[in-house]
């Protein structure tokens, strides 16, 4: 169904919107209830992933995708747990190499051109010859 508030897509059986809480006028009878309450064990086992193997985020990653409908709230822990230590295990590393290797490279180019500016000014006769 869609939610009369704010017309997001609702599971037919939810007894609130779970995007902004609005009571979708299903009776609790013949409905399942809302459980949005973290599966700890769920949380670790995605964190664990996330820690030990870089492809390992994919796991909360993907309880995130599949709950966030539904247990926004768990989906929300699922996602962190994993994507957080991923983060600052696996991207922080890399990416400090990648600017560290970036910036030497520019450095590089940056005292490449001032030589081949010197080497030209001298050949030009702009500069001096250097006498040592
Ligand atoms: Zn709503």
């Amino acid at each position: 169904m869609i939610c009369s508030k704010c017309y997001h897509v609702v599971d037919d059986e939810a007894l609130v919107c779970p995007y902004c809480r609005t009571a979708t006028g299903v009776k609790a009878s013949n409905s399942k209830i809302l459980v949005d309450e973290t599966n700890k064990a769920l949380a670790i086992l995605s964190f664990l992933l996330a820690i030990f193997f870089p492809y390992g985020v994919i796991f909360g990653f993907t309880l995130w995708a599949t709950k966030t409908d539904l247990q926004p709230k768990s989906a929300k822990v699922y996602g962190l747990c994993a994507v957080l230590p991923w983060f600052l295990k696996w991207m922080i590393p890399r990416l400090t190499k990648f600017i560290v290797k970036t910036l030497i490279t520019i450095l590089v180019l940056v005292v490449l051109v001032a030589l081949a500016v010197l080497v030209a000014l001298v050949c030009f006769g702009v500069l001096p010859i250097p006498v040592l």
